[in-house]
């Protein structure tokens, strides 16, 4: 997250949900509070196993958190306009993701469901995929990253609707607490079209297999 400070800080998005702390602090004070962790836990963080790990942890941290340092927007703004007509719904499904709970910040494993239905602009489908794991890769819960993701593709895009589903097993509840391995959660945010047209709507969930079809909950 060391490139957080320039590049799009100076295009500032509402998009860029989460408020950044005035007084980032240093690795090593993160490195200091792994270790107090490792104690913690009933550990000696001086043992030659456990050297080396306050260094790995922040480092993973980089990676899981890197979202932070995206522009949501940013991603969508490169958009190709000559479609040659086409206004079918456009849909990436099965994208994979790793995500943290704001909870326990225990991993969040599942894969997510994207489409749209394009008026005059089409995005990169990559694109698509990059801006899943913007979301992902912050502290979340599931419900608030479905509904960020189709939000940010509504209010760039302006698609005629936008439908975003999202399956996933939480650890913090499959390995701690009630340990029900196995479940997972579903969720959906559907716009524009994908809400008002049942038919649009249909289409898409078959498209995407109907995952969880008996218990979407919409947010
Ligand atoms: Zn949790």
């Amino acid at each position: 997250m060391s490139n957080d400070r320039g590049g799009s800080a100076a295009r500032p998005s509402r998009l860029r949900s989460a408020a950044r702390p005035a007084e980032r602090p240093s690795r090593a004070e993160a490195e200091e509070a792994v270790r107090t962790m490792i104690r913690w836990a009933g550990e000696d963080p001086a043992r030659e196993g456990l050297v080396d790990t306050p260094a790995r942890v922040v480092r993973s941290y980089e990676e899981f958190f890197s979202g932070y340092a995206v522009d949501p927007a940013d991603v969508l703004r490169r958009t190709f306009e000559e479609t040659d007509g086409y206004d079918e719904m456009v849909v990436l499904k099965d994208i994979r993701f790793e995500s943290h709970c704001e909870h326990h910040m225990a991993p969040i494993l599942g894969k997510a469901h994207v489409a749209y239905l394009p008026k005059h602009r089409v995005v990169g489908i990559s694109k698509l995929a990059r801006l899943v794991e913007a979301y992902a890769r912050r502290l979340q819960i599931q419900e608030k990253m479905t509904a960020q993701i189709a939000n940010a593709i509504q209010e760039v895009l302006q698609p005629l609707g936008v439908a975003v589903v999202i399956e996933a097993a939480h650890q913090c509840m499959t390995t701690r607490g009630v340990h029900k391995p196995g479940s997972t959660m579903v969720t959906s945010r559907m716009l524009g079209a994908f809400r008002d047209n049942q038919s649009t709507r249909r289409e898409f969930l078959a498209m995407i297999g109907e995952p969880g079809s008996a218990r979407l909950s919409n947010v």
